[in-house]
């Protein structure tokens, strides 16, 4: 349920206002904007009278939000949410995800060997990159496949954010290894964790950024869902991603759902970014997606770029080579344009 309070309530009247439904048990998402503040009431409201809540000065309007998810969504929170990486440290050149400012994540899919990962974290920055990708620990499907360099790959990665400045982005598959994580500066959760959802409370708990990546036969509201597993947990700075769903058909590895831009931009307030390269599996196709997606609206990129693609480790196939990926940022400004953003 949301209250939007009167714009010229007293504060201290609006103060007893929360500390009384604290008293009763519900939790309370307060959101102040320019012109309205709202009060969102989480836990069970079904037996609450909106006409009673009416009644108090300090409110305005009640409305019930029907919508499972209540902290994710965009009723309980008006403006959109603005999502800082690496911005507090010094020495690293972190920006933001959201309104105007698109953020564009580049790397390997895999982590391989130091060279590989500050080679490439120097070229992608050079093509205007604002964050470095690399996967340390890999979910993969098989087994026997290469599983990710761990511990040494995270050490690698962060010689490559001290040579570049570049904020680092990679997957956390168990909680076990958070303990390796603290020069990470967004946590990856990936699609076949969407819906873990101790690894989610847990995330709640973490002081950094997660980017969560949408399962692949997850529905919106599914994703939606998860987020609000890591908002109500306590940490809402949530980045959603789409990278590609699982349909009847298979010319592409995924399929990349472009109407959920448009659609959580209206249903949430959460960053949503686009990973053309999972959503693809094919490196020709990588540039085309990339560009719909910032046209559509989108607040960023994740794209797979590797200095070998053919020798990689892990998903070369649909990995930009580094002099791809800088012909695609020359243009990508064109794209976010439309509407007045810059990339
Ligand atoms: C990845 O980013 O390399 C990855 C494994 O992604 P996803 O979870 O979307 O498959
Ligand atoms: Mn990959």
């Amino acid at each position: 349920m949301i209250i939007i309070l009167k714009k010229n309530a007293e504060e201290k009247k609006v103060e007893e206002f929360i500390e009384n439904w604290k008293k009763r048990g519900f939790g309370i998402h307060l959101s102040k904007g320019e012109n309205t503040t709202i009060v969102g009431l989480l836990g069970d409201t079904s037996s609450l009278d909106a006409n009673a809540i009416c009644a108090n000065e300090v409110v305005d309007v009640v409305q019930r939000v029907s919508a499972p998810y209540k902290m994710a969504s965009r009723k309980f929170h008006p403006e959109d949410t603005i999502v800082s990486v690496g911005t507090d440290q010094p020495g690293v050149k972190g920006s933001t995800f959201g309104k105007k400012s698109i953020g564009i994540i580049a790397g390997p899919c895999s982590v391989e060997t130091e060279e590989q990962v500050v080679e490439i974290a120097k070229a992608v920055k050079k093509a205007g990159a604002r964050f470095l990708r690399g996967g340390a620990f890999k979910p993969r499907t098989s087994p026997y496949s290469f599983q990710g360099l761990g511990k040494k790959g995270l050490d690698f990665l962060v010689t490559a954010k001290k040579e570049t400045g570049l904020p680092i982005v990679t997957e956390l598959m168990d909680i076990r290894q958070l303990k390796y994580f603290d020069d990470v500066d967004l946590i990856q959760i990936g699609a076949r964790n969407m819906q873990n959802f101790d690894l989610l409370k847990e995330m709640g708990k973490v002081k950094k950024p997660i980017l969560l990546k949408r399962g692949m036969s997850a529905t919106v509201k599914e994703l939606l869902m998860s987020a609000e597993y890591i908002m109500a947990s306590g940490n809402e700075n949530v980045i959603l991603c789409e990278r590609g769903i699982r349909t009847f058909d298979n010319y592409t590895r995924n399929c990349m759902d472009i109407s959920i831009i448009p659609y959580l931009k209206k249903e949430s307030h959460l960053p949503i970014i686009i990973d053309p390269s999972h959503a693809s599996g094919l490196r020709w196709m990588v540039p085309t997606l990339a560009k719909a997606a910032v046209a559509a609206g989108a607040d960023g990129l994740i794209i797979e770029v590797h200095n070998n693609p053919e020798k990689a480790l892990c998903d070369g196939e649909q990995s930009l080579r580094p002099e791809e990926f800088a012909d695609l940022m020359k243009v990508l400004p064109k794209y976010a344009a439309l509407d007045g953003r810059t990339c």
